[in-house]
């Protein structure tokens, strides 16, 4: 037995199913894979042919859809609900909410809520017994209408879920106008790649989830690694295999008595006036003002004396002087970076900005390691707020500025000549990026550590001059490859004899071009001179 049917079969069977209740729906329990506890269930709807066997949703409700039967499906599914959660009342099984699906054709019929508060009045049903289930593609149809909807739904008091969230790519997008209170995220959308890119969007959907306070719920989850990998993420909610699949309404009851319940909670509250959930869209404000206008600033998250890096804006990684990206910044642990007496420092920072509600500033030290650079020492002030939490979870703004140059005693830049030769021996090459249109140069962190430089040199190759790193008789021939550089020179190098000591440095550039052949960017380096080399100099 099992023939799929086909359309027309879908179609002129519809009404007798469902009179006959060969329409019907089976329960998926959802559970706090933290407790144990079950804390909801979704309603997915049968069709049990006595001709042609079970039918799977995925092949009747797109042909419900399309000839205008999904609506008297759905209504009807829902009243099933209904009258199971009757069942339960009467009989005093515990219960839970139960989600009812809503087809994205559901949203154009306007009278859709009225037909299930009327079903669910009839009932007499709690309206907390029920939640409502839209996917994004809802918003296909202007969102006008789903928003209208989810209006609707709320003035009832539905609690409203988002099915599939991260299926479509203008997800975010979607979020900001839906005011949903539950998100469903698919794993099986993500294809099992759960440990490449498809890790990076989940935990960044995890993560903007948290920012909106509103719970997740991972649904197809089949095994004990996803649901642990979930959880690390902060998304204790699953629906999947590995709970359990989708049961007829008796072994659903069984299922009730035999498993604890618990509600939902509230993901994070937002104690700030300042809405974090919208540093995650990428349009926003704040994300504009995030990127563009605060200056170098991190967003972490902070719990028993842990912390974890969500985000750097791009003037972050510069200011450290490193040139990371964001992802490798935030994959870094930060208390490595900060020794035992500098990160108590740091703790007691936020912990006084816990306390305080405002802003807390600190200095301390950090022991770097880059690629160019080797190790260092750098010296960051940090000026912390605390702009969420939740169950003991905070989540931190800081604002970064590097003060490692300005720590510097005057005493100390008046030996960096020393300190350069002394260091040069020790680790022979320094590293910058020098910017062509805006004659910006960033040097790395031994640069400026060395030679007192900022974060940032304006009008460069000018201050490099000034203070006599590039001595003045080759200030001209630097001057000159800077412009040969604005004129597409692809590289350059030559041995210069570097600071008042004149300590021999090969120096080279190499220019980056963007798809139009324009240069852009420099990339230079110093690399000490040994001894065999120096001939050249002298050829
Ligand atoms: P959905 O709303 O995203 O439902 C989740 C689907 O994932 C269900 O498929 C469920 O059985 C399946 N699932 C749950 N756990 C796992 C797992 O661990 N692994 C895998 N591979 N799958 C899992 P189902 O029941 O076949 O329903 C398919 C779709 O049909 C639903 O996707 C929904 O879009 C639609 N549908 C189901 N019931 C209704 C309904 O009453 N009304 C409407 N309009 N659509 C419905
Ligand atoms: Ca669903
Ligand atoms: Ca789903």
């Amino acid at each position: 037995m099992g023939h799929k049917m086909i359309e027309q079969e879908i179609v002129d069977g519809f009404a007798e199913a469902i009179r006959e209740k060969h329409i019907y729906p089976v329960y998926q329990p959802q559970i706090n894979h933290s407790t144990g506890r079950m804390v909801g269930a979704e309603a997915l709807m049968r069709w049990l042919s006595p001709v042609y066997g079970m039918q799977s949703p995925a092949d009747f409700v797109p042909v419900m859809e399309a000839h205008d039967l999904i609506f008297r499906a759905d209504v009807h599914i829902f009243a099933s609900v209904c009258r199971f959660q009757r069942k339960c009342l009467d009989t005093g099984v515990p219960t839970v909410p139960i989600s009812v699906n809503m087809s994205r054709r559901d949203v154009f019929q306007h009278s859709y809520v009225e037909e299930i508060e009327k079903i669910r009045k009839q009932y007499e049903i709690p309206v907390k017994l029920l939640r409502i289930e839209l996917t994004e593609s809802s918003a296909i149809g202007g969102m006008e209408l789903i928003v209208d909807t989810i209006e609707k739904l709320h003035a009832c008091g539905y609690i409203v879920e988002m099915d599939d969230f991260g299926s479509g790519y203008s997800s975010l997008n979607i979020l900001k106008h839906l005011d949903v209170d539950i998100i469903k995220l698919d794993l099986g959308f993500l294809e099992g790649d759960i440990g490449g890119r498809g890790g990076i969007i989940l935990s960044s959907v995890v993560q903007m989830a948290k920012w909106l306070g509103t719970p997740l719920i991972a649904e197809g989850v089949e095994t004990m690694e996803q649901a642990d990998y979930m959880k690390s993420l902060g998304c204790d909610y699953i629906q999947g295999y590995l709970y359990s699949k989708p049961l007829p309404e008796s072994e659903f009851l069984v299922k009730l008595g035999q498993t604890d319940h618990e509600a939902t909670a509230p993901a994070m509250k937002l104690i700030n006036a300042m809405n974090a959930g919208k540093f995650w869209d990428p349009d926003s404000m704040e994300t504009l003002i995030f990127s563009n206008f605060v200056g170098a600033a991190a967003l972490f998250s902070y719990q028993d004396g842990l912390v974890k890096i969500l985000r750097v804006n791009e003037k972050y990684t510069q200011e450290l002087g490193m040139r990371l990206t964001e992802k490798e910044t935030i994959d870094f642990n930060p208390w490595q970076e900060l020794n035992e007496e500098n990160k108590r420092i740091y703790e007691d920072t936020i912990r006084k900005a816990i306390a305080s509600k405002g802003e807390e500033t600190c200095e301390t030290w950090r022991d770097l390691h880059s690629k160019c650079c080797g190790d260092d020492r750098i010296c960051i002030r940090s000026h912390i707020r605390v702009i969420g939490n939740a169950g003991g979870q905070y989540l931190i703004y800081a604002m970064v500025q590097n003060v490692t140059a300005e720590k510097k005693s005057y005493q100390e830049v008046y030996e960096s000549d020393q300190k350069f030769r002394h260091a040069s021996e020790q680790a022979n090459v320094y590293a910058w990026e020098y910017t062509i249109a805006t004659k910006e140069m960033r040097p790395c962190f031994r640069c400026m550590r060395d030679l007192g430089l900022p974060a940032l040199v304006k009008n460069y190759p000018e201050p490099a001059i000034e203070v006599g790193i590039f001595p003045p008789d080759y200030a001209d021939m630097y001057r000159d490859w800077h412009r040969r550089l604005a004129e597409g020179e692809p590289s350059l190098d030559a041995i210069i004899p570097l600071t008042v000591g004149r300590i021999p440095f090969h120096v080279r550039y190499t220019t980056e071009f963007d798809e139009n052949g324009k240069p852009l960017k420099a990339y230079g380096s110093a690399t000490l001179v040994v001894d065999g080399e120096k001939d050249k100099e002298n050829a």
